[in-house]
Protein backbone atom coordinates (compact mmCIF):
# COMPACT_ATOMS: atom_id res chain seq x y z
CA UNK A 1 0.00 0.00 0.00
CA UNK A 2 2.82 2.46 1.11
CA UNK A 3 4.11 1.99 -2.26
CA UNK A 4 0.98 2.83 -4.59
CA UNK A 5 0.37 5.63 -2.80
CA UNK A 6 4.15 6.84 -3.34
CA UNK A 7 3.81 6.38 -6.81
CA UNK A 8 0.66 8.07 -7.00
CA UNK A 9 1.62 11.03 -5.77
CA UNK A 10 4.56 10.82 -7.73
CA UNK A 11 2.75 10.37 -10.55
CA UNK A 12 -0.22 13.13 -9.39
CA UNK A 13 2.87 15.94 -9.18
CA UNK A 14 4.35 15.21 -12.24
CA UNK A 15 1.12 14.97 -14.43
CA UNK A 16 0.23 17.91 -12.37
CA UNK A 17 3.57 19.78 -13.33
CA UNK A 18 4.51 18.95 -16.83
CA UNK A 19 2.28 18.55 -19.85
CA UNK A 20 4.25 16.23 -21.95
CA UNK A 21 2.93 13.43 -19.36
CA UNK A 22 1.84 10.34 -20.66
CA UNK A 23 -0.77 8.24 -18.86
CA UNK A 24 -0.48 5.18 -21.27
CA UNK A 25 1.24 2.47 -19.71
CA UNK A 26 1.29 0.57 -22.86
CA UNK A 27 3.87 2.50 -24.95
CA UNK A 28 6.12 0.60 -26.27
CA UNK A 29 9.71 1.43 -26.81
CA UNK A 30 11.13 0.42 -30.11
CA UNK A 31 14.44 0.15 -29.52
CA UNK A 32 13.16 -2.84 -26.69
CA UNK A 33 11.39 -4.19 -29.63
CA UNK A 34 13.91 -4.12 -31.70
CA UNK A 35 16.21 -5.69 -29.19
CA UNK A 36 13.82 -8.41 -28.28
CA UNK A 37 13.71 -9.41 -32.64
CA UNK A 38 17.26 -10.31 -32.40
CA UNK A 39 18.14 -11.46 -29.47
CA UNK A 40 19.31 -15.31 -31.14
CA UNK A 41 20.00 -13.74 -34.37
CA UNK A 42 22.91 -12.32 -33.10
CA UNK A 43 25.00 -15.73 -33.27
CA UNK A 44 25.68 -16.17 -36.27
CA UNK A 45 28.61 -17.72 -36.00
CA UNK A 46 28.66 -21.53 -37.45
CA UNK A 47 31.81 -22.72 -35.52
CA UNK A 48 30.20 -21.94 -32.06
CA UNK A 49 28.54 -25.32 -32.14
CA UNK A 50 29.27 -27.89 -29.49
CA UNK A 51 28.45 -31.32 -29.76
CA UNK A 52 26.66 -31.01 -26.67
CA UNK A 53 24.34 -28.54 -27.14
CA UNK A 54 22.94 -26.08 -24.45
CA UNK A 55 19.81 -24.51 -24.25
CA UNK A 56 19.68 -20.89 -25.78
CA UNK A 57 20.65 -18.33 -23.72
CA UNK A 58 19.28 -14.14 -24.49
CA UNK A 59 21.38 -11.47 -24.12
CA UNK A 60 18.63 -9.86 -21.61
CA UNK A 61 20.21 -8.73 -18.20
CA UNK A 62 17.46 -8.13 -15.58
CA UNK A 63 18.18 -4.45 -14.01
CA UNK A 64 20.12 -2.76 -16.33
CA UNK A 65 20.04 0.98 -16.94
CA UNK A 66 18.24 0.82 -20.29
CA UNK A 67 15.43 -1.39 -18.78
CA UNK A 68 14.70 0.97 -15.97
CA UNK A 69 14.80 3.87 -18.37
CA UNK A 70 11.93 1.99 -20.52
CA UNK A 71 10.13 1.69 -17.50
CA UNK A 72 9.47 5.14 -16.59
CA UNK A 73 8.50 5.61 -20.04
CA UNK A 74 5.91 3.12 -19.05
CA UNK A 75 4.41 4.73 -16.28
CA UNK A 76 6.43 2.98 -13.21
CA UNK A 77 8.65 4.62 -10.80
CA UNK A 78 12.18 5.63 -11.65
CA UNK A 79 15.09 4.54 -10.23
CA UNK A 80 18.22 6.49 -9.14
CA UNK A 81 19.56 5.19 -12.10
CA UNK A 82 17.41 7.24 -14.19
CA UNK A 83 18.33 9.97 -16.18
CA UNK A 84 14.97 11.62 -16.56
CA UNK A 85 14.50 11.22 -12.81
CA UNK A 86 17.11 14.65 -11.95
CA UNK A 87 15.16 17.11 -13.91
CA UNK A 88 12.62 16.15 -11.39
CA UNK A 89 14.28 16.04 -8.35
CA UNK A 90 13.21 19.22 -7.01
CA UNK A 91 9.21 18.11 -7.05
CA UNK A 92 10.07 15.27 -5.01
CA UNK A 93 9.39 14.84 -1.17
CA UNK A 94 11.33 14.13 1.29
CA UNK A 95 10.56 10.84 1.14
CA UNK A 96 11.66 9.63 -2.06
CA UNK A 97 9.60 7.10 -3.86
CA UNK A 98 11.15 3.45 -3.62
CA UNK A 99 12.91 2.30 -6.70
CA UNK A 100 10.57 -0.82 -8.22
CA UNK A 101 12.28 -3.90 -8.96
CA UNK A 102 13.03 -4.57 -12.41
CA UNK A 103 10.70 -7.62 -14.06
CA UNK A 104 11.87 -10.82 -13.97
CA UNK A 105 13.73 -12.36 -16.60
CA UNK A 106 12.29 -16.19 -17.53
CA UNK A 107 13.97 -18.61 -19.83
CA UNK A 108 11.72 -21.18 -20.45
CA UNK A 109 13.16 -23.70 -22.30
CA UNK A 110 11.36 -26.67 -24.14
CA UNK A 111 12.87 -29.34 -26.33
CA UNK A 112 10.22 -31.71 -28.92
CA UNK A 113 10.86 -34.55 -30.18
CA UNK A 114 8.65 -37.12 -32.65
CA UNK A 115 7.21 -40.14 -32.14
CA UNK A 116 8.18 -42.85 -29.65
CA UNK A 117 7.15 -46.13 -29.92
CA UNK A 118 8.02 -49.19 -27.22
CA UNK A 119 7.43 -51.88 -28.74
CA UNK A 120 6.72 -53.21 -32.24
CA UNK A 121 4.35 -54.93 -33.95
CA UNK A 122 3.57 -59.01 -34.06
CA UNK A 123 4.82 -59.22 -37.50
CA UNK A 124 8.55 -57.31 -36.99
CA UNK A 125 11.12 -60.43 -36.92
CA UNK A 126 12.16 -61.20 -33.42
CA UNK A 127 15.45 -60.95 -33.51
CA UNK A 128 15.89 -57.00 -34.11
CA UNK A 129 12.35 -55.94 -32.65
CA UNK A 130 11.87 -53.45 -30.07
CA UNK A 131 11.74 -56.30 -27.19
CA UNK A 132 14.50 -57.97 -28.24
CA UNK A 133 16.95 -55.21 -27.79
CA UNK A 134 15.21 -53.99 -25.14
CA UNK A 135 15.68 -57.51 -23.65
CA UNK A 136 19.49 -57.40 -24.71
CA UNK A 137 20.55 -54.10 -22.74
CA UNK A 138 17.80 -54.75 -20.06
CA UNK A 139 18.78 -51.01 -19.40
CA UNK A 140 15.63 -48.14 -19.58
CA UNK A 141 18.33 -45.89 -19.87
CA UNK A 142 20.18 -46.85 -22.67
CA UNK A 143 17.21 -45.49 -25.46
CA UNK A 144 17.82 -42.08 -24.61
CA UNK A 145 21.41 -42.31 -23.50
CA UNK A 146 22.63 -40.20 -26.61
CA UNK A 147 20.10 -37.17 -25.99
CA UNK A 148 19.58 -37.35 -22.46
CA UNK A 149 22.13 -34.68 -22.28
CA UNK A 150 19.58 -31.95 -24.26
CA UNK A 151 16.80 -33.51 -22.54
CA UNK A 152 17.88 -32.82 -19.18
CA UNK A 153 18.84 -29.13 -19.48
CA UNK A 154 15.89 -27.90 -20.79
CA UNK A 155 12.94 -27.07 -18.79
CA UNK A 156 10.45 -29.65 -20.64
CA UNK A 157 10.60 -32.05 -22.86
CA UNK A 158 7.50 -33.53 -24.75
CA UNK A 159 7.51 -36.60 -26.78
CA UNK A 160 4.64 -38.19 -28.45
CA UNK A 161 4.01 -41.75 -27.11
CA UNK A 162 2.68 -43.79 -30.84
CA UNK A 163 1.61 -47.11 -28.47
CA UNK A 164 0.15 -48.54 -25.63
CA UNK A 165 1.92 -49.81 -22.46
CA UNK A 166 0.06 -52.24 -21.02
CA UNK A 167 -0.01 -56.33 -20.38
CA UNK A 168 -3.73 -56.52 -20.96
CA UNK A 169 -5.78 -55.73 -24.21
CA UNK A 170 -6.86 -57.39 -27.33
CA UNK A 171 -5.11 -56.66 -30.60
CA UNK A 172 -6.77 -54.01 -33.07
CA UNK A 173 -7.50 -55.45 -36.21
CA UNK A 174 -4.96 -53.17 -38.06
CA UNK A 175 -1.51 -53.00 -40.11
CA UNK A 176 0.15 -52.40 -36.91
CA UNK A 177 -0.47 -52.86 -33.43
CA UNK A 178 1.84 -51.28 -30.31
CA UNK A 179 1.97 -52.32 -27.07
CA UNK A 180 4.70 -52.01 -24.83
CA UNK A 181 5.29 -53.59 -21.38
CA UNK A 182 4.46 -50.99 -19.03
CA UNK A 183 7.89 -50.90 -16.88
CA UNK A 184 9.21 -49.41 -20.24
CA UNK A 185 7.36 -46.21 -19.13
CA UNK A 186 11.09 -45.59 -17.63
CA UNK A 187 12.34 -45.04 -20.76
CA UNK A 188 11.01 -42.11 -20.34
CA UNK A 189 12.08 -41.34 -16.98
CA UNK A 190 15.50 -42.16 -17.74
CA UNK A 191 15.56 -40.05 -20.45
CA UNK A 192 14.27 -37.24 -18.74
CA UNK A 193 11.17 -36.52 -20.66
CA UNK A 194 8.77 -35.30 -18.79
CA UNK A 195 5.27 -35.08 -20.98
CA UNK A 196 3.57 -36.75 -23.78
CA UNK A 197 1.45 -35.96 -26.50
CA UNK A 198 -1.15 -39.06 -26.60
CA UNK A 199 -3.58 -38.29 -28.74
CA UNK A 200 -3.18 -40.66 -32.15
CA UNK A 201 -4.12 -43.61 -34.02
CA UNK A 202 -2.00 -46.13 -31.37
CA UNK A 203 -3.04 -45.24 -28.47
CA UNK A 204 -5.81 -47.84 -28.47
CA UNK A 205 -4.01 -50.62 -30.34
CA UNK A 206 -5.11 -52.96 -27.98
CA UNK A 207 -8.84 -51.95 -26.81
CA UNK A 208 -10.05 -49.23 -24.59
CA UNK A 209 -8.30 -51.05 -22.32
CA UNK A 210 -5.19 -50.29 -23.71
CA UNK A 211 -5.47 -46.44 -23.55
CA UNK A 212 -6.86 -46.53 -19.72
CA UNK A 213 -3.83 -48.44 -18.59
CA UNK A 214 -1.18 -46.50 -20.51
CA UNK A 215 -2.97 -43.86 -18.75
CA UNK A 216 -2.14 -45.04 -15.27
CA UNK A 217 0.94 -45.85 -16.68
CA UNK A 218 1.49 -42.61 -17.30
CA UNK A 219 -0.13 -41.05 -14.34
CA UNK A 220 1.79 -43.22 -11.84
CA UNK A 221 5.35 -42.60 -13.08
CA UNK A 222 4.52 -38.80 -12.84
CA UNK A 223 4.66 -38.30 -16.85
CA UNK A 224 2.40 -35.73 -17.99
CA UNK A 225 -0.32 -36.65 -20.74
CA UNK A 226 -2.10 -34.12 -22.83
CA UNK A 227 -4.61 -36.79 -24.74
CA UNK A 228 -8.39 -35.30 -26.44
CA UNK A 229 -9.90 -34.05 -23.95
CA UNK A 230 -7.33 -34.20 -21.26
CA UNK A 231 -4.95 -31.09 -21.19
CA UNK A 232 -2.32 -31.01 -18.51
CA UNK A 233 -0.04 -28.53 -17.44
CA UNK A 234 3.53 -28.68 -16.18
CA UNK A 235 5.07 -25.96 -14.31
CA UNK A 236 8.55 -25.30 -14.53
CA UNK A 237 10.61 -22.06 -12.97
CA UNK A 238 6.88 -20.84 -11.50
CA UNK A 239 5.86 -20.59 -15.62
CA UNK A 240 2.60 -22.97 -16.17
CA UNK A 241 3.09 -24.98 -19.15
CA UNK A 242 -0.03 -25.97 -20.98
CA UNK A 243 -0.45 -28.98 -23.64
CA UNK A 244 -3.24 -30.04 -25.43
CA UNK A 245 -3.08 -33.31 -27.79
CA UNK A 246 -5.28 -34.36 -30.74
CA UNK A 247 -5.73 -36.56 -33.17
CA UNK A 248 -6.14 -34.42 -36.52
CA UNK A 249 -7.11 -38.38 -38.44
CA UNK A 250 -10.47 -38.48 -36.26
CA UNK A 251 -11.19 -35.90 -38.02
CA UNK A 252 -10.77 -31.75 -38.65
CA UNK A 253 -14.20 -30.44 -37.16
CA UNK A 254 -13.79 -32.85 -33.68
CA UNK A 255 -10.09 -31.69 -33.42
CA UNK A 256 -11.33 -28.12 -33.91
CA UNK A 257 -13.60 -28.50 -31.01
CA UNK A 258 -10.46 -30.03 -28.78
CA UNK A 259 -8.56 -27.45 -29.42
CA UNK A 260 -10.50 -24.49 -28.50
CA UNK A 261 -12.02 -26.09 -25.54
CA UNK A 262 -8.89 -27.65 -24.65
CA UNK A 263 -7.22 -23.45 -25.02
CA UNK A 264 -9.81 -22.78 -23.08
CA UNK A 265 -9.28 -24.65 -20.46
CA UNK A 266 -5.83 -23.70 -20.05
CA UNK A 267 -6.49 -20.31 -19.82
CA UNK A 268 -8.82 -20.78 -17.39
CA UNK A 269 -6.08 -22.25 -15.22
CA UNK A 270 -3.81 -19.29 -16.09
CA UNK A 271 -1.39 -21.35 -18.20
CA UNK A 272 1.93 -18.94 -18.97
CA UNK A 273 2.35 -20.99 -22.13
CA UNK A 274 0.41 -23.08 -24.49
CA UNK A 275 1.82 -26.16 -26.74
CA UNK A 276 -0.65 -27.97 -29.14
CA UNK A 277 0.64 -31.19 -30.22
CA UNK A 278 -1.60 -32.55 -33.67
CA UNK A 279 -1.77 -36.30 -35.25
CA UNK A 280 -2.10 -35.53 -38.97
CA UNK A 281 -0.75 -35.58 -41.99
CA UNK A 282 0.22 -38.12 -45.21
CA UNK A 283 2.93 -40.81 -43.61
CA UNK A 284 5.98 -40.98 -45.62
CA UNK A 285 5.96 -37.41 -47.59
CA UNK A 286 7.08 -33.89 -46.88
CA UNK A 287 4.09 -32.40 -48.40
CA UNK A 288 1.88 -31.05 -45.75
CA UNK A 289 -1.41 -31.67 -46.09
CA UNK A 290 -4.61 -29.26 -45.96
CA UNK A 291 -5.74 -30.82 -42.40
CA UNK A 292 -2.21 -29.81 -40.74
CA UNK A 293 -2.53 -26.75 -41.83
CA UNK A 294 -6.05 -25.97 -41.12
CA UNK A 295 -5.53 -27.43 -37.70
CA UNK A 296 -2.45 -25.70 -36.78
CA UNK A 297 -3.84 -22.35 -37.81
CA UNK A 298 -6.62 -22.34 -36.10
CA UNK A 299 -4.93 -23.55 -32.61
CA UNK A 300 -2.53 -20.39 -33.17
CA UNK A 301 -5.81 -18.14 -34.25
CA UNK A 302 -7.20 -19.77 -30.69
CA UNK A 303 -4.30 -19.02 -28.67
CA UNK A 304 -1.21 -21.57 -29.16
CA UNK A 305 2.26 -20.42 -28.45
CA UNK A 306 3.95 -23.56 -30.17
CA UNK A 307 2.29 -26.22 -32.51
CA UNK A 308 3.76 -29.67 -32.72
CA UNK A 309 3.54 -32.23 -35.21
CA UNK A 310 3.94 -35.94 -35.93
CA UNK A 311 2.57 -38.71 -37.91
CA UNK A 312 4.09 -38.18 -41.34
CA UNK A 313 7.13 -40.76 -39.94
CA UNK A 314 9.31 -37.94 -42.12
CA UNK A 315 10.65 -34.39 -41.13
CA UNK A 316 8.27 -31.86 -42.78
CA UNK A 317 8.49 -28.05 -42.65
CA UNK A 318 8.63 -25.84 -40.48
CA UNK A 319 6.31 -21.94 -40.49
CA UNK A 320 6.19 -19.03 -38.68
CA UNK A 321 2.11 -18.35 -38.24
CA UNK A 322 0.73 -14.91 -36.14
CA UNK A 323 4.43 -15.30 -34.09
CA UNK A 324 3.99 -18.72 -33.23
CA UNK A 325 6.16 -21.70 -34.44
CA UNK A 326 4.29 -24.79 -36.38
CA UNK A 327 7.05 -27.80 -36.89
CA UNK A 328 4.53 -29.78 -39.27
CA UNK A 329 5.77 -33.17 -38.84
CA UNK A 330 8.52 -34.09 -35.83
CA UNK A 331 9.00 -37.78 -37.90
CA UNK A 332 10.31 -40.74 -35.99
CA UNK A 333 12.66 -41.05 -32.86
CA UNK A 334 12.92 -43.96 -30.38
CA UNK A 335 10.44 -45.86 -32.80
CA UNK A 336 9.86 -49.43 -31.88
CA UNK A 337 7.69 -49.30 -35.14
CA UNK A 338 10.35 -49.92 -37.73
CA UNK A 339 12.95 -51.80 -37.36
CA UNK A 340 14.85 -50.77 -40.21
CA UNK A 341 13.24 -47.12 -41.90
CA UNK A 342 14.92 -46.37 -45.07
CA UNK A 343 14.42 -42.99 -44.00
CA UNK A 344 16.10 -42.46 -40.20
CA UNK A 345 16.47 -38.46 -40.12
CA UNK A 346 14.71 -36.76 -37.36
CA UNK A 347 15.50 -33.66 -35.10
CA UNK A 348 15.04 -32.34 -31.30
CA UNK A 349 13.02 -28.75 -32.09
CA UNK A 350 14.00 -26.46 -29.27
CA UNK A 351 12.51 -23.09 -28.68
CA UNK A 352 13.26 -20.63 -25.61
CA UNK A 353 10.62 -18.38 -24.78
CA UNK A 354 11.31 -15.10 -22.84
CA UNK A 355 9.27 -13.79 -20.09
CA UNK A 356 9.31 -10.35 -19.14
CA UNK A 357 7.37 -10.54 -15.65
CA UNK A 358 4.26 -11.93 -16.80
CA UNK A 359 4.52 -11.03 -20.61
CA UNK A 360 5.93 -13.13 -23.07
CA UNK A 361 8.63 -11.63 -25.59
CA UNK A 362 8.00 -11.69 -29.13
CA UNK A 363 11.08 -13.46 -30.17
CA UNK A 364 13.00 -16.25 -32.49
CA UNK A 365 15.07 -18.28 -29.65
CA UNK A 366 14.25 -21.62 -32.01
CA UNK A 367 16.48 -24.13 -33.20
CA UNK A 368 16.68 -27.75 -34.67
CA UNK A 369 18.89 -30.30 -33.66
CA UNK A 370 19.58 -33.12 -36.35
CA UNK A 371 19.10 -36.59 -35.14
CA UNK A 372 18.91 -39.95 -36.38
CA UNK A 373 16.53 -42.31 -35.20
CA UNK A 374 19.27 -44.81 -34.57
CA UNK A 375 22.98 -44.70 -33.32
CA UNK A 376 23.83 -47.22 -36.29
CA UNK A 377 22.52 -46.49 -39.68
CA UNK A 378 22.76 -50.31 -40.87
CA UNK A 379 19.49 -51.00 -38.80
CA UNK A 380 17.32 -49.41 -35.93
CA UNK A 381 18.54 -49.32 -32.73
CA UNK A 382 16.01 -47.65 -31.35
CA UNK A 383 18.63 -44.94 -29.99
CA UNK A 384 18.37 -41.27 -31.35
CA UNK A 385 21.69 -39.72 -31.83
CA UNK A 386 22.54 -35.95 -32.52
CA UNK A 387 24.29 -35.48 -35.92
CA UNK A 388 27.60 -33.97 -36.70
CA UNK A 389 29.50 -32.81 -39.76
CA UNK A 390 27.75 -34.22 -43.39
CA UNK A 391 24.64 -35.55 -42.03
CA UNK A 392 23.60 -32.74 -40.11
CA UNK A 393 23.93 -30.24 -42.05
CA UNK A 394 22.10 -32.94 -44.96
CA UNK A 395 18.81 -32.65 -42.34
CA UNK A 396 19.57 -28.41 -41.46
CA UNK A 397 19.68 -28.37 -45.73
CA UNK A 398 16.42 -30.70 -46.44
CA UNK A 399 14.58 -29.12 -43.25
CA UNK A 400 15.71 -25.46 -45.17
CA UNK A 401 14.07 -27.02 -48.49
CA UNK A 402 10.87 -28.01 -46.70
CA UNK A 403 10.15 -24.83 -44.97
CA UNK A 404 11.13 -22.69 -47.96
CA UNK A 405 7.57 -21.82 -48.97
CA UNK A 406 7.74 -20.11 -45.19
CA UNK A 407 10.77 -17.97 -45.56
CA UNK A 408 12.00 -19.49 -42.56
CA UNK A 409 15.67 -20.78 -42.89
CA UNK A 410 18.44 -22.58 -40.22
CA UNK A 411 21.92 -21.78 -40.40
CA UNK A 412 24.25 -24.32 -39.81
CA UNK A 413 24.52 -24.31 -36.30
CA UNK A 414 20.84 -24.94 -36.47
CA UNK A 415 19.56 -21.73 -35.46
CA UNK A 416 16.58 -20.46 -37.08
CA UNK A 417 17.52 -17.00 -39.35
CA UNK A 418 16.08 -14.06 -37.88
ZN1 LIG B 1 0.50 -41.97 -36.45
Amino acid sequence: MKKIFYFLSFALISCLSFTGCSSSKETTNPATEQETQNTSGSDSSDNAESNSPQPMQTQDAPASAEDNANQAQDGTLPTENNAHQTQNNTLLTEEPPTATEAPQITEITISAAGDCTFGSDQSSPGSVNFYSVYNQKKNNAYFFQKVKKIFAKDDLTLVNLEGTLTTRGVRMDKTYAFRGDPSYVNILKEGSVEAVSFANNHCKDYGEISYTDTISVLKSAKIKYSSFEKVSIFKAKEKKIGMIAVNGLSGTDYSKNLIKSGIKKLKKKKADLIIVSIHAGIEHTSTINDVQTQLAHYAVQKGANLVLGHHPHTLQGIEKYKGAYIVYSLANFCFGGNTNPSDKDTMIFQQTFTFKGDKLKKDNNVRIIPCRVSSTTAINNYQPVPLKGKSKQQIIQNMNNFSKPFGIHFQKNGKVQN
